[in-house]
């Protein structure tokens, strides 16, 4: 049975490194959004001029081109480019199956990351028992925080970094022994507002609200603060780096919070049952919330529903696959009504939603906590006839953007204008942020893009072309 999973460490990059870092993620960003430009703009005029469309390969070709006639272009590593055209290949595949919106261009700031098939680098050395390296190209050792073995056979390594800290993450796949089913008990898990997950057993678990309300105000101090810097200036500079700083907190905090519920849950049971994730369930809450009195609870509450509605697939999909790990197995259920519906007898009825904890059977007059009553519904409705199996979240994403179309041919561009000097003539000035002039020894290459272009070698200026941009 093999398992793919990702390990990612913190790593410590020295000043150089780090400078190489944002020089290898700005131009792969670069080439995604060239690319991307190339395959959204010019299809039309390459289908016309080629006679096919673009895809994958016609574009690494002509970033072989590039590379030959852009030095910056060219000092960084081939295989981190061809990486992310192979990115916005997928992101293209997604786009027309129906599963993702179109692909939007990469930014300053949210999408600083490049990534090298693994064949390419060395693997992680260990120096002692909190530390290891690993050899990347170009860059030389890089020390790795090593807070947990790795596992398994790395395929990929993804450099990234998120709120001035720089991650290294492992893309493994691990060959495991397939395992007999569990025989631990079931449980159905309901996600609550005030507890945040609550079992069929009687258990809850809930995210500190306490913690998350001090998080919150702090994250919107630094907002405001944010938002009184002028544009450009250098206090704005701080005042965004603290503001993700802040951001980063919450997120690691949930993000630690549902893996040890997700384990804990995992160790415990061998069955678990969860709503299926949909706009139905999304919307559910809120609506409970202009029924149900007791509204300063809900209020209260909000936020950290806000917190659970983004964190309910992350969670879905970690105890997934913790529960295939053990051999236990994950259920999702339709998640309407469950907060009407008696766990005794069955009946469906509103009213018997008493208040925001109390469920009050109208029929039978079973009484229990109503989270603890709606997380067995779930559990019965797990146990009966018409299941869905979910292997993974069972979540089906609704696409952003236009349903799947059959053909894949309105993608593509030409990448060979960025390179064959100037703007094609039929979008020549159409873009008023489009291009800009860069020396690439004897003679100017126009390069045409959003973002404004200078050399790598001027890494000051070429950085601060990128910053105003976000
Ligand atoms: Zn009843």
């Amino acid at each position: 049975m093999l398992i793919s999973r990702g390990f990612r460490f913190r790593i410590y990059p020295s000043a150089e490194q780090a400078a190489a870092f944002q020089i290898f993620s700005g131009v792969v960003r670069l080439i995604y959004n060239i690319a991307l430009e190339q395959r959204r703009d010019h299809y039309r005029n390459y289908l016309r001029s080629r006679g096919k469309c673009i895809n994958f390969a016609s574009q690494c070709q002509e970033l072989t081109a590039l590379r030959a006639e852009v030095p910056w272009i060219k000092a960084v590593p081939v295989n981190t480019q061809q990486q992310a055209l192979r990115d916005l290949d997928q992101a293209y595949t997604n786009f027309f199956a129906g599963k993702a919106g179109y692909p939007s261009p990469r930014r300053k700031g949210a999408n600083d990351t490049f990534r090298f098939p693994a064949i390419h680098c060395g693997s992680l050395r260990r120096i002692n028992a909190k530390w290891s390296t690993i050899r990347l190209p170009k860059l030389g050792d890089i020390r790795v925080r090593t807070h947990r073995p790795l596992e398994g056979r790395a395929l990929s390594i993804t450099i990234s970094a998120k709120a001035g800290k720089w991650y290294a993450a492992f893309g493994c796949e691990i060959d495991r022994p397939p395992l007999a089913g569990s025989d631990k008990p079931a449980v159905g898990i309901d996600r609550g507002v005030v507890k945040t997950l609550a079992l069929s057993t009687g258990g809850t678990l809930s995210l500190d609200r306490e913690r998350l309300k001090i998080l919150d105000r702090r994250a919107r101090k630094a907002q405001r603060a944010l938002s009184r810097c002028q544009r450009g200036s250098q206090r704005r500079g701080k005042a965004r780096a603290r503001f993700a700083k802040v951001k980063a907190q919450a997120a690691a905090y949930r993000k630690d919070w549902l893996h040890k519920a997700s384990h804990e849950i995992a160790e415990r049971f061998g069955t678990v049952v969860l709503e299926r994730l949909s706009i139905t369930a999304m919307t559910r809450s809120a609506q409970g919330t202009v029924e149900a009195p007791g509204r300063n609870v809900l209020q209260k509450a909000g936020l950290n529903r806000a917190i659970l509605d983004q964190g309910w697939r992350a969670f879905a999909t970690a105890i997934a696959y913790k529960l295939a790990e053990r051999g236990g197995n994950l259920l999702t259920v339709d998640p309407r009504r469950t907060s009407q519906t008696c766990a005794a007898c069955g009946a469906v009825d509103p009213a018997s939603r008493r208040s925001q904890s109390l469920f009050a059977c109208t029929a039978c007059g079973h009484e229990a906590n109503a989270d603890h009553n709606a997380a067995r519904v779930i559990l019965h409705r797990g146990q009966s006839a018409g299941v869905e199996r979910g292997d993974g979240p069972a979540v089906k994403r609704e696409a952003k953007g236009r349903k799947a179309r059959k053909t894949s041919c309105s993608d593509e561009a030409q990448l060979s204008s960025v390179r064959s000097g100037g703007p094609t003539e039929q979008d020549g000035g159409s873009r008023a942020c489009g291009e800009a002039s860069i020396e690439t020894g004897e003679k100017a290459v126009a390069v045409k893009s959003h973002a404004q272009l200078m050399p790598l070698t001027k890494a000051h200026s070429y950085r601060r072309a990128f910053d105003g941009r976000g």
